[in-house]
């Protein structure tokens, strides 16, 4: 890890990072209030920004409240993540065209580079983006990913609060940014002041610091930021207990919990849509009228639909017991056999956007507590 070097600036010149970056070329894609909700979208300036505004999240339920402050980032994970940009849900692969003389020609899709920023990308999402890079760069390169990946400028924005569903301080993602940014943000409000203490992780992030109006970093700065962190720590609703549970879950399959939380998962794939590591995608081949103009697309699938599950003839998880267990297994314990990575980041987005509060850690849990009664029986016996 590089030594950070970084700066103060003061929330009124805050709004030069985004000209800053923007006179550089890069689109900047931050948190924007729409739909009574906070998404990520293209913004403009800090005025795009959800100034004021907070999420309180439980599961099966979101709301946004207006806080007593002019806070720029102080809401906890937006229902998006940053895999809309980088894997975005519907992509043109290749078109064919029928030719004169009987034949056809099929012209790849061209994905030319993007320049995105990334502004207010999170601890845990930061760690979502580098396992979505095992993904689609650690074998295989996916064009269109690898398009938008490697431009990508990020500036994160370490939490300075957490709600009900997160969990990423067990998951160890969070909920400071620790690596891998270009820029780390840290909001500090109080009455004196109202500010960001800027952290630099990559040589483009020192370059736009300099561009911009700030002051030093001091030993009082930095206490602060430690301050924010660990009441954010000691405000997290959650928290997940990994240890041995990539085994335990591999040798489960027929654990009763898992009917149990299928008579109350609707297969709604909700969990899998909003999951910033979740990359199942599905291929469908679309044709003009004419017939002489065809077109295969790709575009997000969930591992909770029949369809996904449907091969030679049959669905090979008919059921929705066998596909919760498969997402839920797939996860935490099959994706360290595929990735060497968890497939989990504690961003607690499966839990608020699920429409009957199921909750991935209760869900742990319930094994963990059954192996350990089962542990404790045989060892009475
Ligand atoms: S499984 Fe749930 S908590 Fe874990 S990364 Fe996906 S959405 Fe977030
Ligand atoms: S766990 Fe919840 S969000 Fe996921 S498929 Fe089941 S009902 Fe839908």
């Amino acid at each position: 890890m590089r030594n950070n070097s970084g700066g103060v600036i003061q929330r009124a010149d805050i709004g030069q990072l985004l000209s800053v970056l923007t006179e550089k070329g890069y689109i900047t894609i931050g948190p924007t209030l729409r739909d009574n909700t906070i998404v990520y979208d293209e913004i403009e300036s800090v005025q795009d920004l959800p100034i004021g505004w907070t999420d309180i999240q439980a599961p099966g339920s979101y709301r946004l409240i207006k806080r007593d402050d002019e806070a720029l980032f102080a809401y906890n994970t937006a229902p998006q993540s940053w895999k809309r940009y980088l894997n975005p849900p519907r992509i043109r692969l290749w078109k064919a065209q029928r030719t004169e003389g009987g034949g056809f020609t099929v012209d790849p899709e061209d994905y030319a580079p993007s320049k995105y920023a990334f502004i207010g990308v999170r601890a845990c999402e930061l760690k979502a983006i580098l396992i979505q890079d095992k993904v689609f760069l650690g074998g295989y390169k996916d064009p269109c990913y690898q398009s938008r990946r490697e431009g990508a400028f990020i500036v994160a924005v370490n939490c300075t609060q957490a709600n009900e569903t997160c969990f990423c301080a067990s998951m160890n993602s969070g909920p400071k940014a620790e690596s891998d940014y270009d820029l780390a943000l840290t909001e500090i409000i109080d009455e004196q002041r109202h500010e960001f203490v800027v952290e630099c992780g990559s040589e483009r992030g020192e370059e736009i610091l300099k561009e911009l109006q700030h002051r030093p970093v001091e030993a009082e700065d930095s206490q602060r930021v430690d301050e924010r962190i660990q009441e954010t720590i000691s405000q997290m609703g959650r928290s997940m207990d990994t240890h041995r549970l990539q085994s335990l879950l591999a040798s489960q399959p027929n654990h009763p919990r898992w009917e149990e939380v299928a008579e109350r998962c609707l297969s709604c794939a909700n969990c899998t849509m909003a999951c910033p590591t979740c990359f199942c995608s599905t291929v469908e081949d679309v044709t003009d009228l004419t017939g002489d103009h065809a077109e295969r697309w790709r575009q997000w699938d969930s591992c909770f639909t029949m369809d996904f599950t449907y091969i030679s003839g049959g669905h090979v998880r008919s059921s929705v017991m066998s596909r919760y267990r498969q997402w839920m297994t797939h996860k935490l314990s099959t994706w360290h056999d595929q990735f060497g990575v968890s497939g989990c980041v504690g961003c607690g987005r499966c839990i608020t956007w699920c429409p009957v509060g199921i909750d991935i850690t209760e869900e742990v849990a319930a094994f963990q507590n059954s192996h350990s009664q089962k542990t404790t029986n045989s060892v009475e016996k």
